[in-house]
């Protein structure tokens, strides 16, 4: 019986990932804290709630979203995912059918004409779905749904629609998760750190440094990979592709993308299209 696990690209066993929600003006600070450390996330937005363009805000409102022009100049070309976070932040039990339809088909269509992009994911608003809500999104080729409730833990999500970020970023045990996860030794599967929230948080508890060691302290690590959601959705779409012969000795990557893994705890890194035989002479030199 061979010992076969997922690893992430260049054999990683760690992925980080960051996932903030509603479209706000202090996105773009936090884009910066991310790029500083290398690290990737998605912004969920709502393309119905965008704000006015020139609009002023009272004093003391820290919730303010951006214009689409201001939008546009935050998120593209940041390396960034853009997803769903419905039309006007509304879905759940209490909206008809049709009205949760609209708000994640809309949504969906006009993010993708406004930047450009496939979107293929989703938060939601409020933490507020059902099952008949997933089932809209199947239909509507959004293939993950990111909640709000916190799982404290750093496994990889089994259903995709369940998708419970590791913590908030306010949690009091943030850091202690961060070195919790930093200090893992992956012998087995493969561990995801999701952190999630909205950036205008910062600057209502006036705690930015929240942020900002947290970064210092997970970017530039080597054993971790900084992807965005939808990017450790494919990869580990990818690896569950695989198809392996019935004694686990062989493997072909019918994807195209490299995926790496551990048999027996060797690493194997199978190229797009390759069948590999899962032996220790096609010992994989770059673990
Ligand atoms: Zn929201």
């Amino acid at each position: 019986m061979r010992r076969i696990h997922m690893r992430f690209p260049e054999g990683k066993g760690k992925a980080l990932t960051l996932s903030y929600d509603d479209g706000v003006e202090q996105d773009q600070r936090l884009i910066e804290v991310m790029k500083k450390n290398g690290l990737k996330g998605t912004f969920n937005i709502n393309s119905g709630l965008y704000a006015s363009p020139g609009m002023k805000y009272n004093p003391g409102n820290v919730h303010r979203r951006m214009s689409l022009e201001d939008c546009r100049k935050v998120y593209l070309n940041s390396g960034m995912e853009i997803a769903c976070h419905t039309w006007t932040h509304a879905l759940g039990e209490r909206l008809s059918s049709c009205l949760n339809m609209q708000q994640i088909v809309k949504d969906r269509e006009n993010l993708e004409s406004q930047y450009d992009c496939t979107v293929r994911g989703l938060a939601y608003p409020g933490g507020q779905y059902n099952d008949e809500v997933i089932e809209i999104m199947r239909y509507a080729g959004i293939v993950y749904g990111r909640t709000v409730c916190s799982a404290h833990d750093f496994r990889l999500p089994t259903d995709w629609y369940h998708m419970s970020p590791t913590c908030h970023h306010n949690d009091p045990q943030l850091m202690e998760f961060a070195e919790k996860f930093v200090e893992i030794s992956v012998l087995y599967d493969s561990v995801l750190f999701l952190l999630w929230g909205h950036s205008y948080e910062f600057e209502e508890n006036d705690n930015w440094e929240v942020i900002e060691q947290f970064a210092d302290y997970m970017g530039g690590r080597n054993d971790i990979w900084y992807a965005t959601n939808i990017q450790i959705y494919d990869y580990v779409h990818a690896f569950d592709n695989l198809i392996f012969h019935i004694d686990g000795k062989s493997v072909y990557n019918p994807s195209a993308m490299e995926i790496f893994l551990e048999a027996d705890g060797e690493l194997f890194c199978i190229s797009p299209g390759q069948e590999k035989a899962l032996t220790y002479a096609a010992y994989d030199k770059r673990r």
